[in-house]
């Protein structure tokens, strides 16, 4: 039986893979901090007899004799409210906690695949980012924490494969969404669908002319997968390259919310990424992957998502 380790297994995207692995009957092992995962996002799986979860924050060392096969090293704090409130551990699972999962990898000749970021690319100057961009990242602005624990994961993940031959992956996630989002968790989709179903006014930043491109969460898992098992070693992007405007965003939200939300304007950020679309051409040609969920499609399941996460918090 193939057995698999996730780290962030109890977060938005791990808990997802984590179904995902046990679907395919993987035997997998979650390790998880609970700094900003929820062992509520495993309810579907928790009492599976190939499901194993472990609070631990992997900063400090994990140890296990057991026989791994996979590693997904997801753990990490992801959105910029909550680095930017964990800036330290933020640096630290990138950097210790990556050392630890590539020592683990190496002494138990597992595969593990890093979940890197669009972030590497920084405020990129050219627009779609492929992989060969080098990026344009403050490294000591605010979100430096998160972009340069994860360079720096990149860079010790690649001297394990040259110098240690580990069998090494790295996906690099552009923006994603969809069911198991924290509501509070500060980003444009949990922010504004939270917004426009209580009511209130949604939030732009800026002007709302800088862009993203957002990927719904079954097809990223599908794409993390297909690049854990291909024998690509290189970075590789993964996300939906249907870019729009935040505000375009906004109004979306709205209008498939069914609401009519005012839409108010706040100050950007530091370092906010002006533009932000994946070039996914390696991932089609390598992997033959290309994202199946459109946008509005997408976000209904996740609106209906945070309809009844709203209805049990309450509003
Ligand atoms: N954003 C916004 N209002 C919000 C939350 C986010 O306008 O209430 C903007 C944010 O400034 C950024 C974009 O939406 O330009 C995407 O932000 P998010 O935090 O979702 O992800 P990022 O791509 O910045 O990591």
């Amino acid at each position: 039986m193939t057995k698999t380790i996730v780290t962030g297994g109890a977060g938005f995207i791990g808990s997802h893979l984590c179904e995902y692995l046990i679907g395919k009957g993987d035997k997998v092992v979650c390790i998880d901090s609970l700094i900003t995962g929820r062992t509520t996002n495993l309810e579907r799986i928790w009492q599976h007899k190939n499901f194993e979860f472990i609070e631990h924050n992997l900063s400090e060392p994990y140890y296990t004799g057991a026989k791994i096969d996979y590693i997904y090293h997801l753990a990490s704090p992801a959105s910029p409210k909550d680095y930017l409130e964990y800036p330290i551990p933020t640096l630290k699972v990138g950097a210790m906690g990556t050392y630890h999962m590539l020592g683990l990898a190496k002494h138990q000749g597992a595969r593990i695949l890093l979940a890197s970021t669009s972030e590497v690319y920084g405020d990129p100057k050219i627009n779609p980012q492929p992989e060969g961009y080098w990026g344009n990242v403050n490294p000591i602005g605010p979100r430096g924490v998160y972009d340069e624990a994860k360079r720096y994961a990149e860079a010790i993940t690649m001297a394990y494969h040259r110098s240690h031959n580990v069998d090494t992956r790295i996906a690099r996630i552009f923006n994603t969404f969809g069911p198991r989002m924290r509501l509070g968790d500060g980003r444009a989709v949990p922010n504004f669908i939270g917004q426009a179903l209580r009511g209130d006014p949604i939030t732009v930043y800026g002007d709302g002319t800088q862009t993203r491109s957002f990927c719904f969460v079954s097809d990223l898992v599908e794409a993390i997968y297909l690049l854990m098992m291909c024998d690509y070693d290189l970075p590789m992007n993964l996300g939906n390259p249907a870019e729009l405007t935040i505000l375009e965003f906004a109004k979306l939200i709205n209008l498939l919310c069914d609401s009519d939300s005012e839409i108010v304007y706040e100050q950007l950020p530091q370092d906010d990424p002006m533009q932000r679309r994946p070039d996914i051409s390696k991932a089609k040609a390598i992997l033959g992957w290309e994202p199946k969920v459109g946008l509005e499609d997408g976000l209904k399941r996740t609106i209906a998502f945070f309809k009844d996460d709203l209805a049990t918090k309450g509003f």
